[in-house]
C-alpha cells in the first residue's frame, strides 16, 4: 500500500493559524522539502505571539522569521498535489495531525505511536541556524527508519506503546 510520510515546523501566529514554515514529505523513499517565506514582516506579529515565536527560532527548529522562498499560500497545492495518489499517510502528533488534515482527507492520516519522541539533532539542510535542533527533513527520515514495523504491520499501531521498553526497533 502507498504510503507518504509527512513532517511539519512553523509558528503560531494567531489565535486560529499555524504558519507552516518548514514541510517534508518522504514518499516512495524519495523527499520533497519546502521552506515557506514569512506571511508578513516580523513587526506585524501580534505582540502576545512574538515570545512563543522567538523560543521556537532560538531552541526548537531554529528557523528565522525571514528564511524561506517558497510562497505560504502554496503549501495547500503542494500537500494536495504530492499526495494525491496515496493512501496513507503518516504524522507525528496529534497537533500536526490536525494543521495537516485541514489540506488532506482526515481519513488518510494516521498517527504514529507517541513514543519514541522525535529528538533534537543535527539538521540534515541548511536553514537552521543551530547544530542541534528539529529538522523536518530529518525528522521523516528518523520517522520512516523508528516506524517502519508499524508501516509495514499496521496491526501494531493497536498495540500498548505506554511503554517505551516494549517498542521493538
Ligand atoms: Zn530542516
Amino acid at each position: 500500500m502507498s504510503y507518504a510520510i509527512i513532517d511539519i515546523q512553523g509558528f503560531i501566529i494567531n489565535k486560529k493559524h499555524f504558519f507552516t514554515k518548514e514541510l517534508a514529505i518522504l514518499k516512495n523513499d524519495r523527499i520533497a522539502h519546502f521552506i515557506f517565506k514569512q506571511p508578513f514582516q516580523f513587526k506585524h506579529l501580534p505582540e502576545e505571539y512574538k515570545k512563543p515565536v522567538m523560543w521556537l527560532i532560538h531552541n526548537h527548529h531554529c528557523i528565522k522569521w525571514e528564511t524561506g522562498f517558497v510562497q505560504p499560500w502554496k503549501l495547500k497545492s503542494i500537500l494536495t498535489t504530492l499526495t494525491n495518489d496515496i493512501e496513507k499517510i503518516y504524522v507525528k502528533g496529534g497537533e500536526k495531525a490536525k494543521i495537516i488534515g485541514k489540506y488532506i482527507r482526515p481519513s488518510k492520516i494516521i498517527e504514529f505511536p507517541e513514543h519514541p519522541a522525535l529528538i533534537p539533532d543535527e539538521p540534515d539542510c541548511m536553514f537552521h541556524e543551530i547544530n542541534k535542533c528539529y529538522c523536518s527533513l530529518k525528522n521523516v527520515k528518523f520517522l520512516q527508519k523508528t516506524f517502519q514495523h508499524v508501516i509495514d504491520n499496521p496491526a501494531q499501531l493497536d498495540m500498548d506503546y505506554s511503554d517505551e521498553e516494549s517498542i521493538v526497533l
